[in-house]
């Protein structure tokens, strides 16, 4: 009997043991899946072909569609925007892009790249890497998508010299609400389009094919932290390194008004030594703590993914014992699954603003009184051209070509005051804008004192007249915050 049971025991054991290999075997493949780039394998017009087939079925869906009820994108990766309770895209009818996650090709001679917009940066950054090569502003989330980074936003180290990745765009393909498939440059008939579709939160249409821009890389980067003990010095500092072009990639944690660090790096073909910060230790800590640092690349460009300045769990014990099964993707995927127990009332605040560069002492001492919640976030970020998207009137206002963008995260609202609503009502006093991916409450003729209403509703016009991808207003204030206006034009 007990040999029956050793044996039964150990044919479980090594069945086990054979379903995991099959597992991890099949993990991996996928992986290497992903990160393959198409033409590497198939024939450009095998590749062609394929993403033809899948840019046709959407189209389709769309076309073939009788009713007029508003629809939201299924995508693979998880959304990168702060899970709200009552956010109607959980409720609607999907169009289903989830096969959009191929990289197509890499030319590595003119340093261009093609891809659907499901490939993550991760993935991504993988597979350019292998080239020397990087994407030019790479979102420092592993799990944010190229096509995501263009319809919602897109801010990282290289921004001040870059602006967003959708500036190192050069074309867009995008498949309107009636099916029909438009390539869009800055210069050709959609030109329009193109300058519209970023920050269009999927409301222009849906974005099928990127082609971008690379530039090269090395395999690690030195980062040195300059302390600065105001922000009139740090401001300084931060026009200078983007005056004199002298490193790479610049960003910083304001740990509190009188103590700013500034992260500046550069590419680096050897290092001492490099750090990763996927575990235990997040990495602005170290930013007050160290003179310098070296990384790998890639592990530079995913240096916040447990959480920039909020980790989930905090604790080093806790972070020890889970640290490693709770990276920003795995929150975000909670968050939205478990949506319904996310506070209505008063939730968490989770944003980032762009404030022009001059304004930033003014606005820092507004925030400290109002808000006494550190650190922040910093992102010097360049304004390298004027975005049709936003208001004329705005950029009347700015009197500036840098801003900086900073961004709060996991701040718990206090007494009976609306801090998302404060926050909006004195970027529109100073000029700054708060992007659209968190808890929004403008008023819609406040929004169109930022956003550009003409130009948006031109656009809309010729890529979804019957409004079926909702309107920027109504998505992202009223939809995704569980209120519904159905607006037209
Ligand atoms: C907690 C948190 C941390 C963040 N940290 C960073 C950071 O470190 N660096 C940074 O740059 N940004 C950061 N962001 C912002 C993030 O980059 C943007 O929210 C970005 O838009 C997310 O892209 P995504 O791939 O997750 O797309 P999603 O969030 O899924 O989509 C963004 C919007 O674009 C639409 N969309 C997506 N794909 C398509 C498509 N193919 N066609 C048309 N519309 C589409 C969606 O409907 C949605 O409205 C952060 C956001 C959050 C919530």
């Amino acid at each position: 009997m007990r040999k029956i049971t050793r044996l039964a025991l150990g044919a479980a054991v090594s069945a086990a043991a054979t379903a995991a290999l099959f597992a991890w075997e099949a993990a991996a493949r996928r992986r290497r899946g992903r990160r393959s780039v198409c033409t590497d394998t198939r024939s450009p017009a095998d590749c062609a072909g394929m993403h033809a087939a899948k840019v046709g079925r959407i189209a389709r869906q769309l076309r073939d569609r009788k009713s007029k009820a508003p629809v939201s994108l299924r995508k693979r990766a998880v959304a990168h925007q702060v899970p709200k309770p009552h956010d109607q895209r959980y409720r609607d009818e999907k169009i289903d892009i989830s096969d959009l996650n191929a990289i197509l090709s890499i030319d590595p001679v003119q340093r261009i790249c093609v891809a659907e917009p499901g490939v993550t940066f991760f993935d991504l950054v993988a597979a350019t890497m292998r080239h020397r090569l990087v994407p030019i502003v790479v979102p420092e989330l592993k799990t944010i998508t190229v096509g995501g980074a263009v319809s919602g936003c897109s801010i990282e180290s290289m921004s001040f010299q870059y602006g967003g990745f959708h500036d190192t765009c050069l074309e867009y393909e995008v498949i309107t609400a009636k099916g029909e498939v438009l390539v869009c440059t800055p210069d050709n008939e959609n030109k329009h389009v193109f300058e519209m579709i970023h920050g269009s939160f999927g409301t222009l249409g849906v974005l099928a094919k990127l082609t971008f821009r690379l530039v090269p890389a090395r395999p690690y980067v030195r980062v040195q932290y300059e302390k600065y003990g105001d922000v009139d010095a740090y401001v300084a500092a931060i026009r200078g390194h983007a005056l004199r072009k002298d490193v790479d990639f610049m960003d910083g944690i304001v740990h509190s008004p009188s103590e700013l660090v500034l992260s500046v790096g550069r590419f680096v073909d050897e290092a001492p030594y490099a750090h990763s910060y996927y575990w235990v230790k997040p990495y602005y800590e170290t930013t007050r703590e160290r003179s310098e640092d070296y990384l790998k690349t890639p592990d530079y460009f995913w240096r916040y993914d447990i959480g920039v300045t909020n980790p989930t769990p905090r604790s080093p014990v806790a972070r020890f014992l889970f640290g490693k099964f709770f990276g920003s993707t795995q929150l975000l995927r909670a968050g939205e699954k478990l949506h319904w127990l996310l506070s209505t009332k008063k939730p968490d605040i989770t944003l980032d603003v762009f404030v022009p560069a001059r304004k930033a002492r003014e606005f820092l001492e507004w925030y400290a009184r109002e808000f006494r919640y550190f650190p922040l976030w910093c992102v010097p970020y360049k304004r390298v051209r004027d975005y049709e998207w936003i208001s004329k009137r705005w950029y009347d206002a700015v009197g500036d070509d840098l801003f900086l963008d900073l961004a709060i995260y996991g701040m718990s609202q206090r007494a009976d005051r609306n801090y998302y609503k404060l926050m909006e009502d004195e970027l529109l006093a100073i000029g700054g804008i708060k992007t659209l991916i968190s808890h929004n409450y403008y008023s819609e003729e406040d929004f169109w004192k930022t956003w550009n209403k003409e130009n948006y509703q031109r656009v809309k016009a010729r890529t979804d007249p019957d409004n079926v991808f909702r309107d920027l207003y109504t998505k992202t204030c009223r939809a995704t915050m569980g209120a519904e206006v159905r607006h037209h034009g």
